[in-house]
């Protein structure tokens, strides 16, 4: 799958390196710090975005976390997994439940249960014993917790079975419970939770069908509540019913599951079981009308205002209207009604459209009047002076220099920036307090190259990535070190104008 021969629009690229950056970095905040600080449904949303796009253009960025399923956390104590423990796919309305529905062989029956919003773990036997505990890991193999299997209601012994019992661990007396079991099984300290573990799934030979497997397993673990139905219609039904009842342990939805077994083993997603989930905290509003802002790229950024919401005390009168694509896809039109979630203490994020809006109608610049272009996307206005007074005012920032504000931006109003470096360089021209600052200011500190190609902020080079990047050699390189690579041969003659006047 991975082609660099493939021509990729570069805009395509870059969208699905921010869209890998910002996944990964929910992984790293939820896997290694026990940070929650996106919903699930806005990061299913991210993973789904990325993976659309990924297929649309049969290309994957070779650091893609589609490659892979979750995060390894301890290497040195991890237990392979039997078959690989995949996620669910996950529908968020009828339209989603029928697609997924389809991979279903309609002649069996579906099982519907509620599915639990706790951390996943599976249990392996031989002949009888309990051997290891793993948490998912990457999907391949997990970090094993057996010893806090000690202090749940899991049997350690089972008489003549060898296999794996999958489910899911909570615990039932603390409010953000996914965050503090995953935290409980790493920090050792289990006594005090009543920590529970429920069994849902067994990987044993002969052991095939999902409705005995229930049975067999309630002789030993506490399992969920399911229904058993002949169609998806209600599956539909059963599964909506789940969202309203109580349960000991928190759900997150319903999960609908074939009869019988469909191993798959390279799939991110189970083939034999898909989420229906309900939506937790949400709120709907209209979109009223829609603001764009120009960045340092020159790409059209928009600000959705809606009819203001109070979410926990907060007024909430704007929403992110990422790029212009994502508008149009999902049809965020003024007049919209759309949902939107938030979860802690995050930014609201638009979860989906209820009802459409009207078109989104792009044509000319609303800074400057010039015609915009576009990408898959973006919309663009490449030549705008918004553009040239982001790029500066973002060059400056990144050399923070502090007393250059917006005032002296805007009056000069160039980039690459090296005509204002040049006059606030230059004593003689320097007339007013402020300019004079910033004249002191660019004369005392000395930058380095680094600094230098830093302010000029290519897309996706962060100051780690770059400095790794001039650490490397060629054969090293990753796509993002290409691309850094090209501008700046692309950019040569700028760079060292700037370096000439700035790190002398
Ligand atoms: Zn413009």
């Amino acid at each position: 799958m991975v082609d660099l021969a493939v021509q990729v629009d570069e805009s395509i690229i870059q969208q699905m390196r921010l869209l890998c950056n910002k996944i990964k970095y929910y992984d790293y905040e939820l896997h290694y710090r026990n940070n929650n600080i996106v919903s699930e449904a806005y990061y299913d949303s991210l993973r789904k975005e990325l993976e659309d796009l990924e297929e649309q253009y049969n290309y994957i960025l070779s650091d893609s976390p589609s490659l892979v399923i979750g995060c390894v956390l301890d290497t040195h104590n991890l237990v392979s997994h039997t078959s690989i423990m995949s996620s669910l796919k996950c529908a968020y309305n009828k339209e989603d439940v029928y697609k997924h529905a389809k991979m279903f062989n309609t002649e069996f029956k579906l099982i519907v249960e509620p599915k639990i919003d706790g951390v996943a773990l599976s249990l392996k036997y031989e002949e009888g014993i309990c051997i290891s505990a793993a948490l998912r890991g990457d999907g391949k193999q997990g970090e094993n917790v057996l010893p806090f299997m000690l202090y749940t209601n899991a049997p350690l012994f089972i008489e003549n079975f060898s296999g794996e019992i999958r489910g899911e661990v909570y615990t039932d007396n603390v409010s953000n419970h996914r965050n503090i079991v995953a935290g409980i099984l790493r920090n050792k300290q289990v006594q005090n939770y009543n920590l529970k573990f429920v069994a849902y799934k067994i990987i044993s030979n002969n052991k095939n069908n999902h409705i005995e497997n229930l049975k067999w397993l309630s002789q030993y673990f506490e399992i969920p509540k399911y229904y058993i139905v002949k169609n998806i219609e209600d599956a539909i039904v059963y599964a909506e019913q789940i969202w309203k009842e109580s349960y000991k342990y928190p759900i997150d939805g319903s999960v609908i599951k074939s009869e019988y077994y469909n191993y798959n083993m390279n799939n991110r997603y189970a083939k034999d079981a898909f989420s229906y989930k309900y939506i937790n905290n949400y709120y709907q509003s209209i979109v009223e009308d829609i603001k764009w802002s120009v960045n340092r790229s020159g790409e059209y950024i928009p600000r959705c205002k809606i009819q203001e919401i109070i979410i926990d005390g907060a007024k909430i009168n704007y929403i992110n209207g990422h790029n212009f694509r994502f508008l149009n896809k999902n049809k965020i039109g003024i007049g919209a009604i759309i949902q939107i979630e938030r979860v802690g203490n995050i930014v609201p994020q638009y979860i989906s459209t209820i009802q459409y809006g009207e078109n989104i109608i792009l044509d000319k610049c609303v800074y400057c009047n010039n015609l915009l272009s576009f990408s898959e996307i973006h919309a663009y206005c490449l030549n705008c002076p918004e553009r040239i007074y982001q790029q500066t005012l973002y060059f400056f920032k990144q050399l923070n220099i502090k007393y250059l504000n917006e005032n002296i931006l805007r009056r000069y109003n160039q980039y690459p920036c090296i005509e204002i470096i040049k006059i606030l360089k230059n004593k003689e021209w320097i007339t007013n307090l402020n300019d004079r600052k910033v004249h002191d200011q660019i004369n005392n500190i000395k930058f380095t190259y680094l600094d230098i190609i830093n302010a000029l902020g290519i897309s996706g080079a962060s100051r780690t990535i770059l400095n790794k990047y001039f650490n490397k050699s060629e054969n090293e390189y990753t796509d993002t070190d290409r691309y850094i690579s090209n501008y700046i041969q692309n950019h040569q003659e700028i760079i060292n104008q700037l370096i000439n006047l700035l790190c002398e």
